[in-house]
This record gives structure tokens, C-alpha cells and sequence, in this order.
């Protein structure tokens, strides 16, 4: 317990210690290869080992154990691996909020858990029980120099991303939430769905409102025109994949949808899960950016589409999401591997649907009180079949899995708290100390 206060309590030398530490090592690579310097060998306790230049924080939202094993079954099969399963550390971790009235958790307080490790009542965003602001994993490191991103395939003023980047009592408050991020925490990369809260009504933006595959969506900001906001403060915006690949400069922001960058609908009533740029994509350019910082940098990177089709009890989607979300792991471990200084992890704030995998039996729960099942889909590699049964259209309690790779990785395996996985975050970004 000392070592570990003495370690929390020695910022200033920290700083200074690991800014020589970054003169003694090449550019855009803290630890290369066979350098253990950023590995978490010999359970991550010893000195200088553990500390993380760079968090990739990777959270698929809704994402349970069934959701991993739906995408595994349904991509690789019974002998495939997924990414997001081959990192080296796996624990779970419980899900709860503090909601005086609800069991279970919603996204906002379970992102507020993970980003600022506090537990709070149901559509709080980083603020505790008491409504008072909370800092965040973002914002510690901004403060300690690192560049910072959030990157999701749901609007970025969406309770996750909100949870990381801003304080508002109500999850709903999505203009303030825009405006605390361009103005409060100040991400460098901001890339994301959402662009009807960042113009007023009448405006539309760069997506028209009211398209026909959603007559619904329209601008409706209610802080005036907040993309003209940020690129007086530096931002370069874009709003498609091609604006995205040219973009140049430190800072960035993407709106490539007017809501969700894909429609949550049931099955056949469309549906669609075709984002403007693949996760994948708008991660990769978060990288470059972001890591062009020698202090290093904090993503957080959120595939939403799992949760929104399990609402939904849409699997045919819900395994395209997790594919996504699945490539992006890839693309993660693969910077990883390359800048060995990167702690990599990949959680579920919640799971959604109550998803649970069955074999194809048309007797099985027929009749009076039935629920919802999907399906037969096939079982990757093998003449056979499962059928996916959803018990609830909404969250579900259970823990959930949290995998992990680099230095800090280790305190993230076994069981945690959802406050845990934070305080192991913080940890591992706080600069090397001398304990
Ligand atoms: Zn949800």
C-alpha cells in the first residue's frame, strides 16, 4: 500500500522521469520489439514496466460474454479466435450503477463507472450521485500532456463518449455535451455520429434532414452552430470518408451521420449497419493523429451497434457491429505490437438482450410468453446451426468480460468492479515514479 501511495504521490518526478524516458527512446515508438520496457511480464508489479504512453480504451457497448460468443461462433467457429479474445489478460467485470431506482445499469452510468470511477444513478454523465462533476480518464490524461480522442460509432455526444469528455446531470443534454467537449475537455479527435446536436433547427448541416432512410432526423442543436465553434478553435471538420482521409492537422473533428452512424431497427424493417467510415477507419486516423504526440495519447474507441440491435433483438446485426468492433481490436493490437508502451483493453459497460445461444429446436419455447427468437444463422465452418434467444429488449445485469494487453494489463484480469477497470487505467497512465 505504501509503494503504491508513494508511486500515486510522486507526480513531479514522475513527469520529469518519464519525459527522459521518452528522449532515450525513438519517436513514435516507446518499446520496440524484444523490448520488455512497455510488456507486463512478471505480473506487472515491478517498476517502470507498467506504466502506458498510450491507452487504446475499447468498449463495445452492450457487449456481454454471449454478444463475444455470437460473433465468434457466427465469424470464426468453434476453432477461430477473435481479436478482441487473444489478448493476453481476461477478467470481467460487474456492471452496477448507483441508481436509486433501477437493478441495472444504463450506458451513462456504466461509462461514468469506467471513465472516472464512480458509480451514479442512470443517465448521469460524469457526475457522481450527488450531481458533481467527476474527473475523467480523458481528462487526467490531457492533464498529463498526452493527446486525447473519442471515436464511436454512436453520436459522439452519446452517453459513453459524454462520460469521458463532459459533465452533465442529464445524458439527454446532448448541445451541452457538445459544447463542454469543444470548450471543457477538448479531445484533439472527435469522431462519431451525432451532427444534428451541433446545428440549430433550420440548419442541417452537412447530412440533410429528414432523409428518407430516417424522416425523423433533423438538426435541433440548442447552443447555436457549434461546428463553426470548433473550427474557430482550431478544428478541422469533416463530415465523409473522403473529408476524413485528406484531414490534416493536430486537431480533428467528424460528423458522419445525423444520429447513429446506422439505423436500429428490427429485422427487416430497415435496419442497416453500413457506417459513412467503418470504425476501423475513423480509429486508424485516430491513431495517426493522436500518436504524432510524444507525450502519448488516451482513444477511446465505442462500437454502439451491439448494443443497439440487441435493444433490438436483431442478431443478423448485432454480429455485423461486433465484427467491426472485432477489426478494430486487430487494428489496436496491431499499433500495439508496433508501440509495445500501449495498453490495449476491450469491455462491455453492460450487456443487452439477454442473448442466450441455443440449438435449433422449433418446440422450444413456443406459445404464451414466448420469447423473441432469432435465427437459425449458421455456425462458421461447420454444417451447423444455433438460433439466438433474447430474453429482454433491454440491459441485463451480468458482469462482463474485459480482456487486456500491454503495461497495466495484468491489474485488469480476474474480477473487477466496473470502478476498477478506471483506477487500473489511471494507474497505468501515471507517470513512472519512484515508488
Ligand atoms: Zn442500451
Amino acid at each position: 500500500m505504501q509503494a503504491r501511495r508513494g508511486r500515486f504521490s510522486a507526480r513531479t518526478t514522475g513527469v520529469a522521469a518519464a519525459a527522459a524516458l521518452v528522449m532515450l527512446l525513438p519517436l513514435g515508438g516507446g518499446g520496440e520489439r524484444g523490448d520488455d520496457r512497455g510488456g507486463d511480464r512478471g505480473g506487472g508489479q515491478g517498476h517502470g514496466n507498467d506504466r502506458a504512453r498510450n491507452v487504446i480504451f475499447i468498449q463495445g457497448d452492450g457487449l456481454g460474454l454471449s454478444h463475444r460468443e455470437l460473433v465468434r461462433l457466427a465469424t470464426v467457429g468453434k476453432d477461430g479466435q477473435l481479436a478482441m479474445d487473444s489478448l493476453e489478460h481476461a477478467g470481467w467485470t460487474t456492471t452496477d450503477s448507483a441508481d436509486p431506482e433501477e437493478a441495472v445499469t444504463d450506458s451513462a452510468a456504466g461509462a461514468t463507472a469506467f471513465a472516472s470511477g464512480v458509480r451514479t444513478y442512470n443517465g448521469a454523465v460524469g457526475v457522481d450521485v450527488d450531481g458533481n462533476p467527476v474527473p475523467t480518464l480523458l481528462e487526467a490524461a490531457r492533464d498529463a500532456g498526452k493527446a486525447t480522442g473519442l471515436v464511436t460509432t454512436a453520436q459522439v455526444t452519446d452517453a459513453t463518449p459524454a462520460a469521458f469528455g463532459a459533465h452533465v446531470p442529464d445524458r439527454g443534454d446532448q448541445s451541452e455535451i457538445a459544447r463542454q467537449l469543444l470548450e471543457g475537455s477538448r479531445p484533439d479527435v472527435v469522431l462519431g455520429g451525432g451532427e444534428d446536436w451541433w446545428y440549430p433547427a433550420g440548419d442541417p448541416g452537412a447530412w440533410e434532414d429528414n432523409p428518407a432512410k430516417d424522416p425523423t432526423e433533423q438538426s435541433k442543436g440548442t447552443k447555436r452552430n457549434l461546428v463553426e465553434r470548433a473550427q474557430g478553435l482550431g478544428y478541422t471538420y469533416v463530415s465523409d470518408a473522403e473529408g476524413l482521409a485528406d484531414a490534416r492537422g493536430r486537431k480533428l473533428l467528424g460528423l458522419f451521420a445525423n444520429e447513429e452512424m446506422f439505423e436500429q431497427r428490427n429485422e427487416g424493417e430497415g435496419d442497416l449497419y453500413e457506417p459513412e467510415v467503418p470504425l476501423v477507419d475513423m480509429t486508424a486516423k485516430a491513431l495517426d493523429v493522436l500518436s504524432r504526440d510524444r507525450d502519448g495519447f488516451f482513444l477511446l474507441v465505442e462500437e454502439e451497434g451491439v448494443d443497439e440491435f440487441a435493444h433490438r433483438s436483431n442478431a443478423t446485426r448485432t454480429i455485423q457491429a461486433g465484427q467491426a468492433l472485432d477489426e478494430t481490436v486487430a487494428l489496436a493490437l496491431d499499433f500495439q505490437e508496433r508501440n509495445r508502451d500501449t495498453l490495449v483493453l476491450v469491455v462491455g459497460d453492460h450487456a443487452t438482450g439477454g442473448l442466450a445461444i441455443e440449438n435449433v429446436d422449433p418446440e422450444d419455447e413456443g406459445g404464451e410468453g414466448a420469447t423473441a427468437e432469432d435465427g437459425p444463422f449458421d455456425l462458421a465452418g461447420s454444417d451447423l446451426q444455433f438460433t439466438v434467444d433474447w430474453t429482454t429488449g433491454g440491459h441485463t445485469g451480468e458482469a462482463t468480460p474485459i480482456t487486456a494487453q500491454g503495461p497495466g494489463a495484468a491489474r485488469l484480469a480476474g474480477a473487477q468492479r466496473n470502478t476498477d477497470v478506471h483506477d487500473a487505467v489511471l494507474r497505468a497512465m501515471q507517470p513512472r515514479g519512484r515508488g
